[in-house]
């Protein structure tokens, strides 16, 4: 594999950890090959970052000229550098921009184009795109006969390295823009002080089981006592209980918390496709047959409604925490 483009994002005006773990993946995929970051509207700092987890180049478009996501304009960008360098493989983030961008990009590369993967392996000189398919049921591997493939991988799935300040590599200061057929209007940010779901270390997400809006007000308390953040199965999202935002899932947020508790969620596998591999679930649920307790370490037959208060003031009274 001689040379890997990775698309870096910014969650928050801070370098998103999935574009870090997508150079990773690429420095693992082209230990000795180049792997170049393109990072639009950022600073010179982020992109040294960039170079100290993995990058040996980095295209910087500054903020002046890449204010936010425009596909129009990424995907020029990405294009030309993917074209100029004879990239094999683009990798971005599965994220609404990452998932807006391949396919865009793919078909200006006359590329091959993987959305969703949970892994990208090198097997006998191919490249191997492992994804979920069938609503979450079973998983598949793809491969493609392109010269380039553009792909996007989910959040969690590889671990970003180390950052090695030591590591030398070039910053290319990018300061127009292409031309967009885009003009953006407005632009609203969502849950602007929220935890992001992708980064956190706790995550307790309600379900259809909460009956209703209020519900979440009774986990709100739990997170916060845990230093977590709260998601939500698709169903309380769809209801309008809550954020779509907050949907973890095939077609929600993937995520990799250490603990996750999900309250009044069955365990459908459209669900646990986003959350199966936290490290520990533990699972309040009336029913004792529900799905969700297969997959749970630890698990409470009862009423949301009595046992995460109680549960809130137990942990509160701990001392450590
Ligand atoms: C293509 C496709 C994509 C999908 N993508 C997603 C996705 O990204 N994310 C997702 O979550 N779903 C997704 N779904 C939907 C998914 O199949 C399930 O329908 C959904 O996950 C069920 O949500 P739930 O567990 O909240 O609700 P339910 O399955 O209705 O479960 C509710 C649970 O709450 C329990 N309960 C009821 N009352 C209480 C109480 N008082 N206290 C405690 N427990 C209680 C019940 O016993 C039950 O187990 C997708 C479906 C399709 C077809």
């Amino acid at each position: 594999m001689n040379t890997i483009l990775v698309v870096a994002e910014l969650a928050n005006e801070k370098l998103a950890m999935a574009g870090l773990e997508q150079l990773a993946l690429a420095r693992r995929l082209a230990p000795t090959g180049t792997v170049i970051a393109l990072l639009l509207g950022a600073d010179k700092a982020m992109a040294e970052a960039l170079i100290a987890r993995g990058a040996d180049q980095v295209v910087l478009g500054t903020r002046k000229a890449f204010d936010g996501y425009n596909s129009d304009g990424w995907t020029a960008c990405a294009a030309a550098i993917a074209r100029e360098h004879a990239v094999t493989l683009v990798l971005a983030a599965h994220t609404p921009r990452g998932a807006d961008l391949a396919p865009r990009l793919a078909f200006r590369l006359n590329a091959g184009c993987a959305t969703g993967c949970v892994g990208v392996e090198q097997k006998d000189g191919t490249l191997h795109f492992t994804r979920a398919s069938h609503g979450g049921n079973v998983r598949e591997t793809l491969r493609f006969e392109t010269e380039c493939v553009v792909a996007t991988v989910r959040a969690g799935v590889y671990d970003a390295l180390p950052a090695d300040t030591t590591r030398t590599g070039e910053i290319v200061a990018l300061d127009t823009a292409p031309a967009s057929r885009i003009r953006i209007i407005e632009r609203q940010r969502e849950d602007s002080g929220a935890q992001r779901l992708e980064d956190a270390r706790v995550i307790v997400a309600g379900g259809r089981g909460l009956n209703g809006p209020e519900g979440f007000k009774v986990l709100e308390p739990l997170a916060e006592a845990l230093g977590g953040a709260v998601g939500a199965s698709r169903v309380p999202c769809d209801l309008g209980w809550c954020s779509h935002a907050m949907q973890i899932g095939l077609t929600g947020k993937t995520v990799t918390p250490e603990l996750y508790i999900a309250v009044g969620i069955s365990g459908a596998s459209h669900h646990l496709a986003g959350c199966g591999n936290a490290k520990t679930i533990v699972a309040i649920n009336t029913d004792a047959d529900a799905a969700i307790f297969r997959e749970a370490k630890f698990g409470v037959v009862g009423d949301y409604a009595k046992v995460v208060p109680a549960l809130t003031v137990a942990i509160k009274a701990l001392p450590s925490l």
